[in-house]
């Protein structure tokens, strides 16, 4: 199994906040449309099927969206004051190379800070409130910033995708763009190769802020089950401890199944046969309670789908620069192909109901 290095580097590279998604949304619909044909709801999700019509209907999905920041405010002296949207630690930023994806463009910017010589020593290592944080584009004053970019405009980390070794990669956003590289792959491999089941790829928008896209997308599907794919917390790694963390995760070590009330356990037992019969590794992940991905939203789809995570090991969550390995993504995308075929040969009503 060797992965496409290059359209994972495609999806890193292509911005996408929440609430943005439009770039990164368009690499998806680029790749799949020889496959199957996207279609785009007015959030912004983008669905392709494979077999369209065909039961049962399984559907893997993903989310589009990256943490980043918003532009609120612009100070006398060109100065960009922002807010965040999703979950960015505010210790991260200072010192931090960021873009303001403005109307006209890309726009580069740097968060300024106090140079560390002037930080009394009380006050060191804390970090500021982000409403006291601010982006430096080099604009002279107000009027010259507003010129460039607009309150409202969105924010990233700068583009960054690198191979450390063997297959590890190093990059923004790959939560979730490493969940997005599987449901598509995992379209494309079952495209090749097609079983009775009709397989749907699902790219949602504004998961990081409020799942928005899934609960949207919830109340238009209704699939036999659907398979959520995000990334989750490596524990190979300092200072992440298994007990700590719903058990081991490690890259390398395959794609993690999630057990717990977000999990349906004969779609559970579906994937360890599957990935038995493949001789794909998979992890076990206790999700003793939220999931925090559109699991859960996803789940109320129809009159209630069976659902099944699938965790993607993923050092340093949120960071500008997570760690993930490429083998994981990969037979990750096998694992779900083949799960689809399996499930076109085994389903008949009632088969996700647990048995008494
Ligand atoms: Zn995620």
């Amino acid at each position: 199994m060797t992965a496409d290095i290059g359209f994972l580097r495609d999806l890193v590279t292509a911005p996408g906040p929440s609430g943005f998604e439009q770039p990164v949304q368009e690499v998806v619909r680029r790749r799949l449309a020889p496959v199957a044909a996207p279609e785009t709801d007015v959030l912004g999700n983008v669905v392709a099927t494979v077999n369209p019509g065909a039961a049962p209907l399984v559907v893997v999905a993903a989310h589009a969206d990256q943490i980043g920041l918003q532009v609120t405010w612009v100070d006398e002296q060109g100065f960009v004051f922002f807010d965040k949207l999703g979950g960015v630690d505010p210790l991260l930023l200072p010192g931090r190379a960021v873009v303001v994806q403005s109307r006209q463009g890309a726009v580069d910017g740097v968060v300024g800070k106090r140079p560390t010589h002037m930080i009394p020593e009380a006050e060191r290592g804390k970090a500021a409130e982000l409403c006291d944080q601010w982006i430096d584009i080099g604009a002279p004053d107000r009027a010259a910033a507003l010129a460039r970019i607009a309150c409202g405009d969105p924010i990233v980390f700068s583009p960054h995708f690198v191979e450390l070794a063997g297959g590890i990669v190093a990059g923004r956003a790959l939560d979730d763009r490493c969940g997005l590289y599987v449901v598509v792959r995992a379209l494309e491999l079952y495209a090749g190769a097609p079983g009775a089941a009709a397989l749907r790829a699902l790219s949602t928008v504004q998961e990081e802020t409020r799942y928005m896209g899934a609960q949207v997308q919830a109340r238009r599907q209704q699939p036999d089950c659907m398979i959520v794919v995000d990334a989750d917390f490596a524990t190979d790694q300092p200072e992440v401890e298994p007990r700590r963390a719903g058990g081991t995760l490690v890259l390398g070590g395959g794609p993690a199944l999630g057990r717990g009330g977000a999990s349906n356990p004969a779609l559970l037992a579906l994937f360890e046969e599957v990935a038995a019969t493949e001789g794909i590794a998979v992890q076990t992940k206790a999700y003793p309670g939220d999931t925090q991905t559109d699991n859960e939203v996803l789940q109320t789809a129809g009159a209630g789908t069976a659902a099944i995570n699938l965790g993607l090991p993923v050092r340093y969550m949120h960071s500008p620069h997570e760690v993930a390995h490429l083998d994981d993504l990969e037979s990750a995308a096998h694992l779900v192909a083949a799960v689809a075929r399996r499930v076109g040969e085994v389903f008949e009503p009632g088969f996700f109901t647990p048995r008494v």
